[in-house]
């Protein structure tokens, strides 16, 4: 219930200017968040890279009805990758797009041209590009763009939300060779009649989508905190005969960082997921919905303002 209150203020401009004027609110951006800048995208990326992390970072911004901003948006992606490339930090970094930032609210053809440029500039920085997943009516259109992205640059990658019924049947038909999927559970609010409710049901289907992946021919990306899914991962690698630079796990910034640390110890990759800007608002709320106590210090620093 309080997930869905939390959920659906994700998306309320009025409650967006709220928060943005709370001040206390910055000091739990700053555990989620890298910084505003380009500068501070890569130097978290540099940290990770030196600590043997790799590093996926994503310019914050969703749900773009403006055609410059998405114009602005595509440009910093192409600033960052040149940074990326400059700075050597290709072959541990690479970027995470959202269609709707690119435009995929205003038209599906333009944000396509957006994406293909980026992945272009990525092309040529040495690095690859992972087309986030937005809410599920936009699910059948951005696997029909990562899919002609794929045409053209075998390696774009692809994210599936196990919360979605839908998610299993997808993971075996993505699962081709030089795929890369990334399989996380899913955070928006989504209505029963497409998405699993219950925890446990969506674990299950997290569950039989690793396996999916794992027997298939791509590239899993497992992104979760989740100890048991982890777990789970690392015993389905090892049933399915994968070297262990045949997958990977991820994790967001500011989350479980020292268990990002201690699966790279014990020689897994692990990707860290870095959000970077100032459009930090709807990506916050999300993290606050995953978990009652982060949304116990939310209302307090709300509160105190
Ligand atoms: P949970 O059951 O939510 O969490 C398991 C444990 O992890 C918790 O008990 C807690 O210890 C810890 N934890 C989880 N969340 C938090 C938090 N916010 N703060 C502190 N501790 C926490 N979702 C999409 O819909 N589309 C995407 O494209 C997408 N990309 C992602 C990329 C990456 C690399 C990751 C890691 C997640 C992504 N997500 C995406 C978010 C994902 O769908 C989940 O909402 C999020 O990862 C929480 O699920 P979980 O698997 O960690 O399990």
């Amino acid at each position: 219930m309080l997930r869905s209150v939390i959920l659906a203020a994700a998306r309320s401009s009025k409650f967006e200017r709220f928060v943005g004027t709370a001040p206390v609110s910055r000091s739990l951006v700053r555990r989620y968040v890298a910084g505003e800048t380009t500068a501070d995208a890569v130097a978290a990326a540099r940290s990770l890279a030196s600590d043997g992390l790799l590093a996926t970072l994503d310019y914050l911004g969703e749900d773009t009805i403006v055609a410059e901003q998405a114009d602005a948006t595509r440009d910093e992606y192409l600033n960052l990758l040149s940074a990326l490339k400059a700075e050597g930090l290709s072959e541990t970094t690479e970027v995470s797009v959202k269609l709707s930032a690119v435009g995929q609210r205003i038209d599906v053809e333009l944000a396509y041209d957006r994406a293909r440029q980026i992945c272009a500039a990525a092309e040529s920085a040495g690095t690859t590009v992972t087309i986030d997943m937005e809410d599920h009516t936009v699910t059948d259109s951005t696997i029909e763009i990562v899919n002609r992205l794929r045409q053209d640059f075998g390696d774009t990658g692809a994210v599936l939300q196990a919360y979605l019924r839908r998610t299993e049947d997808d993971c075996k038909s993505l699962a081709t060779a030089g795929s890369r999927i990334r399989l996380c559970k899913g955070a928006y609010k989504e209505p029963e009649t497409v998405a699993y409710q219950r925890p446990l049901d969506v674990d299950r289907s997290y569950v039989r989508s690793i396996n999916a992946l794992m027997a298939g021919d791509g590239y899993p990306m497992l992104a979760t905190h989740d100890p048991r899914l982890v777990e789970i991962g690392i015993d389905r690698a090892r049933w399915f005969d994968r070297e262990p630079d045949s997958f990977e796990f991820q994790m967001l910034y500011g989350i479980r960082p020292a268990e990002q640390l201690r699966l790279a110890a014990e020689g897994y990759r692990m990707r860290v997921y870095v959000p970077y800007g100032d459009q930090w608002y709807g990506y916050l709320m999300r993290r606050m919905a995953e978990r009652p106590a982060n949304l116990a210090v939310f209302a307090r620093s709300l509160w105190t303002r």
